[in-house]
């Protein structure tokens, strides 16, 4: 179906986008896959085009677009080349963005806002530990007053970009009394004394995405980067989580459509029986569900997307995005793969990827689960 949310100046924006993966991007992914991380001359050139600052006021280097359709664009175009390379930009334009930009004091703005737009400087959020990550009140890292500022005490793991970047926002502990009112944010900067990482987590997708754990060791942060007020973070976490949540959906249905349209064509060239593939009913049939799946999809995405930008957008909405794109999207993939045969299982052929990239997206940014407790609790159940 014909999209009508964009106007011309995102169908040139998403040229770019385009332009930019396929001479960054596409010729260096296969070693961005084998190093688990993608080069910093990427980033940077992505900063450079200005598709890191989306979310970042313009005397501090970005463009604060305040339109949620060129953060989709960025999503669906990086999405269909690389859905980890996604992931990670994802994470610093689209998630980590909003923390610094509302949450920030000038100080910190000042001095690491301008590299984060340009990519110089890259970041990540630490909220999931070992001990649970659905249950985020329950986390153990402390944060006390130290002098002029904080000590922090813990660990984190699964975090995405944790292996390289320069500044994380880290959940942390600092009233133990208070449950889920009792937790803060700061800012932990690479090169903090105590502040350590782990190796590159081995996933079962998604490798150009570097994820580690990290550690903190009595690590002192001045008070100018604790993220808006003492014993907020939990609210301010759940109040930007939607932004996450359909950040990712956009990412999933745009990974999906790709695997999609690469299936129809070998559908089209693979031959047995002496015919192609895609002309036996079953395998026609399976196409004709996932294409009505994704443009069913798709209309609901992209409702979501106008109602971002006029302000009607919901928790409740996200929850459903979230889920529901993740869902089709792991259908799809692995009834694209089915298609392939054999091939499908072979690393060297893309839909054997997509199909492990995908499965990810069912755990993190909230469980499916997660999703559908927040969706039942809004009937009222
Ligand atoms: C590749 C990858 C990258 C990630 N990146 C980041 C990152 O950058 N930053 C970050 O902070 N975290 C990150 N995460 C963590 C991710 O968000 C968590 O894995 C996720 O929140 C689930 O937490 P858990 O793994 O501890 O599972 P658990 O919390 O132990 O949950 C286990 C299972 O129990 C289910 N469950 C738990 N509670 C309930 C309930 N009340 N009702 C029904 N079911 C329930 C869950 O849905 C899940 O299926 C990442 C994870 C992965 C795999």
């Amino acid at each position: 179906m014909q999209r009508t949310i964009f106007e011309p100046e995102h169908d040139e924006f998403r040229s770019a986008v385009a332009t930019y993966l396929e001479r960054s991007i596409t010729p260096q992914l296969e070693r961005y896959i084998d190093d688990r991380l993608i080069d910093r001359a990427a980033w940077e050139e992505a900063g450079k085009q200005g598709f890191l600052g989306l979310e970042v006021p313009e005397q501090y280097g970005g463009s604060f677009a305040q339109d949620y359709r060129f953060n989709t664009i960025v999503t669906e175009e990086m999405s269909k080349v690389s859905v980890g390379f996604n992931s990670s930009l994802q994470i610093h334009a689209d998630i980590v963005a909003p923390y610094l930009v509302d949450l920030g004091t000038d100080e910190l703005k000042n001095r690491l806002l301008p590299d984060f737009s340009l990519g110089l400087k890259t970041a990540g959020i630490a909220m999931t530990e070992a001990g649970g990550g659905t249950d985020l009140a329950a986390l153990k890292t402390t944060a006390v007053p130290d002098g002029d500022g904080w000590r922090i005490n813990g660990s984190k793991t699964f975090i995405t970009n944790g292996y390289t970047a320069d500044i994380i926002v880290v959940a942390a502990r600092t009233s133990p009394e208070k449950g889920a009112r009792g937790i803060s944010l700061f800012v932990v900067e690479a090169g903090m004394p105590g502040f350590e990482r782990g190796r590159k987590l081995d996933k079962a997708g998604q490798h150009e995405a570097d994820t580690a754990e990290l550690f903190f060791n009595d690590v002192h942060v001045p008070a100018e980067n604790l993220l808006g007020e003492v014993d907020s973070g939990f609210i301010y976490m759940m109040e930007r989580l939607p932004q996450e949540r359909i950040g990712c959906a956009s990412s999933n249905l745009a990974h999906a459509k790709q695997a999609f349209m690469e299936t129809v064509h070998y559908a089209k060239e693979r031959q047995a029986f002496g015919k192609p593939i895609g002309s036996f009913q079953h395998l026609k049939f399976t196409l004709a569900e996932q294409a009505t799946k994704l443009d069913v999809t798709q209309a609901f995405m992209d409702q979501c997307v106008m109602a971002k930008i006029d302000g009607t957008f919901t928790a409740t909405d996200a929850a459903k995005a979230k889920w529901w794109t993740s869902q089709i999207q792991n259908e799809v993939i692995d009834a694209c793969l089915q298609i392939f045969g054999g091939y499908g299982y072979m690393n060297e052929y893309r839909i054997a990827r997509a199909w492990q990239d995908a499965r990810v997206t069912k755990i993190w940014a909230g469980s499916n689960e997660i999703m559908k407790e927040l969706i039942g609790r809004d009937l009222g159940l």
